[in-house]
């Protein structure tokens, strides 16, 4: 099929150069007699030949060959093919030269209105080697040339190409945000690497979002006051925090037995890893003094246990401190109360000139009640609200509201309480929680005036700077030791009872003060001795 196709091209080519050849001798020959043809085409190389109608050799530009000069060529195929239709074409085999032969025959009329073929012939087997040389020589010039082109290329597209993706590889690696475009020119190298950096930078995005997580979470891991470690099944120590660093010995230690100092609470882990379970107890260690609860999880999935240590002491204490709170309350309410009774029932069967000390003993121990009771009540507004209402208030207003509480203490006592008041407003407004501000001068200002053994003479002293306000109350009182310095700001603490007449007093009054003036972002310092008097310096955030 394939050659077949071949063989129609030569056989179309061939048939192509003899039409031309046959027009040109067709021109060449016109006007001209045959006797003149041998001059024109004796030395021409291609072959022609003149048949008229009845098929003999009028002309034949080489010489006879035997079997041509004797034979009759009308019924050659192309002889009758051109006498029928204007041209002819025949390719078949010459007895004589025993190859193939293509002739082509061209029906022209001469000067004188004859009707002749002119013949050209070619021999078709030379032409076709000479074809299919050229053919094959050019396939393989071709074939050869497309290799060394391929060759050429390869080799340098792949250095090209490698040189281009090594350093898409090292700015990979460098691991920073990747700008330059790589391999300007190369389309889908380009588009590649579009990908590859929106990809890298993308995971640059993910990489720092990842690490400001676990920034966030070491630092709230180290932040939280409470001691966090992570054990594998052989209590090989995963991580921990630093919280706590009481309980653990220094350097690093690679499990639990090495690190943890205390064997109560090591007992207490080593159990919970053995049965693999969850755990919570609290555990006393009683050379720290201290109240700690050990809670362990176990995380199934990933075979490691979670365990945290909690200091729970202030808690604890603070529970001792809620139980003695309430066996003080009942205690300072019973003595009242029995004495109450007591001169009571004695009153009914009294002699006239005592009933009336007797009248004055429950008119004081009333007093104390009403005392406590208020003391009570302020602690009880403290505990349960610790809001603060900062509002602009005309110092007068606590001024009044100080002196009408005190209005009774202050006549009995012949006190007199002077102010200094120095503030930024013209009409002295403070902006101060208006409730606070009157507790704490009151408790102050009484303390100044039962505190003491000569006429009570009290100076509240208020100064103002940007964000607080100073203020100062000073007595001539009696004073106190330097060690009562810190013990007095306690709840229920009074020093030693018999040296004052006041058995109305709570120990509450200070501790009220201390907590109402923190609540308030302030602090309360004292500078005392005895018999010197006191002074209590305080701060209130505006
Ligand atoms: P209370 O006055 O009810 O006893 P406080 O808490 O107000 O309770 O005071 C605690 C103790 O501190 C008092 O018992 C007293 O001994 C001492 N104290 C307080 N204020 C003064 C003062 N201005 N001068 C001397 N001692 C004081």
């Amino acid at each position: 099929m394939y050659m077949g196709k071949i063989s129609q091209v030569y056989g179309n080519s061939a048939k192509r150069i003899l039409r031309e050849d046959a027009l040109m001798v067709k021109e060449m020959t016109n006007g001209y007699s045959k006797d003149n043809f041998q001059d024109m085409f004796g030395h021409v190389k291609k072959r022609f030949t003149l048949i008229d109608m009845n098929g003999n050799i009028l002309y034949d530009s080489e010489r006879y060959t035997k079997e041509d000069k004797m034979a009759n060529h009308k019924n050659r195929e192309e002889i009758k093919e051109a006498f029928q239709t204007g041209e002819g074409f025949a390719i078949r085999k010459s007895k004589t030269l025993r190859q193939n032969m293509a002739y082509y025959g061209l029906l022209y009329e001469n000067n004188d209105g004859e009707k002749n073929v002119i013949r050209t012939s070619i021999n078709y087997d030379e032409e076709i080697k000479d074809l299919r040389t050229l053919f094959i020589t050019q396939i393989f010039f071709f074939i050869i040339l497309n290799i060394a082109i391929y060759i050429c290329y390869k080799n340098y597209l792949k250095r090209d190409l490698f040189k281009k993706i090594e350093s898409m590889r090292e700015a990979l690696e460098s691991g920073d945000e990747i700008k330059t475009i790589y391999a300007k020119g190369d389309v889908w190298l380009v588009k590649f690497w579009k990908v590859v950096r929106d990809w890298q930078k993308e995971n640059l995005k993910n990489i720092r979002q990842l690490n400001e997580e676990k920034t966030r979470l070491k630092r709230v891991i180290s932040a939280v006051d409470l001691s966090i470690i992570l054990v594998d099944e052989e209590s090989r120590i995963i991580m921990k925090n630093n919280s706590l660093g009481y309980l653990y010995t220094n350097g690093k230690m690679e499990t639990l037995y090495e690190k943890i100092k205390y064997i109560e609470i090591l007992d207490i882990i080593t159990n919970a890893i053995k049965n693999k379970e969850d755990k919570k107890e609290e555990v006393f260690i009683s050379s720290l003094k201290k109240y700690l609860l050990v809670t362990i999880k176990y995380l199934e999935f990933k075979k490691e246990f979670l365990i945290t240590v909690k200091d729970i002491t202030r808690s604890r204490e603070l529970g001792e401190v809620q139980k003695n709170f309430i066996a003080n309350v009942s205690h300072e309410l019973k003595t009242p109360l029995t004495n109450i009774k007591g001169y009571l029932i004695a009153l009914e069967d009294a002699p006239q000139e005592l009933q009336k000390n007797f009248l004055d003993i429950i008119k004081s121990n009333v007093e104390k009640l009403e005392n406590i009771t208020m003391d009570f009540l302020n602690i009880s507004k403290i505990e349960s609200s610790k809001i603060i209402n900062l509002a602009p208030v005309p110092f007068e207003r606590v001024k009044d509201e100080v002196e009408k509480i005190l209005s009774e203490k202050v006549k009995k006592s012949n006190a007199l309480v002077e102010y200094k008041i120095n503030l930024r407003d013209e009409n002295n407004y403070m902006n101060i929680d208006f409730e606070k501000t009157v507790t704490i001068l009151k408790n102050l200002i009484e303390n100044g005036i039962i505190y003491n053994d000569k006429t009570p003479h009290i100076i509240v002293d208020i100064k103002e700077e940007d964000d607080r306000y100073r203020i100062s109350v000073k007595d001539n009182g009696i004073g106190f030791p330097e060690q009562e310095k810190e013990n007095i700001f306690e709840r229920f603490y009074r020093i030693d009872k018999a040296r004052t007449s006041n058995v109305a007093g709570t120990g509450l009054g200070l501790s009220i003060v201390k907590e109402s003036i923190e609540l308030c972002g302030g602090k309360i310092e004292v500078y005392s001795s005895e018999n010197e008097g006191s002074e209590f310096v305080f701060t209130l955030l505006k």
